[in-house]
């Protein structure tokens, strides 16, 4: 029995709903020269996060697009403090103020060496 590695390239639509799909011997001419055309029009959407989509077609990308197939996660938007969050910043800085003053009657506390 001999060992026989076949290779073999499978290119599928990531559109969910499309079934194009196909696998190939991209070594063998004849399989090659049987490809169908909507691989002609094939292409490839490259994410930031490194993500890799192929469509078959224009439909397909755009259903891509408006599925939200594309979105990365944003960060969290930083949003402007309201009103509560001002006050509650002035009150934490007058504890702090109020921490760093020494109580009546003490005196800091010297160290000689
Ligand atoms: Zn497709």
């Amino acid at each position: 029995m001999a060992i026989d590695d076949k290779v073999s390239r499978s290119i599928k639509c990531d559109n969910t709903k499309c079934t194009k799909e196909i696998t190939f011997n991209p070594q063998n001419q004849e399989e090659v020269a049987a490809l169908p055309d909507w691989l002609r029009t094939l292409r490839s959407v490259h994410l930031g996060n490194g993500q890799k989509f192929f469509y078959c077609s224009d439909e397909c990308e755009v259903e891509g697009v408006t599925t939200g197939n594309h979105n990365v996660p944003e960060p969290t938007k930083i949003q402007a403090a309201n009103a509560a969050d001002v006050k509650k910043a002035v009150v934490e800085a007058k504890i702090a103020e109020a921490m760093k003053t020494q109580p009546a009657g003490k005196g800091p506390i010297l160290v000689k060496g």
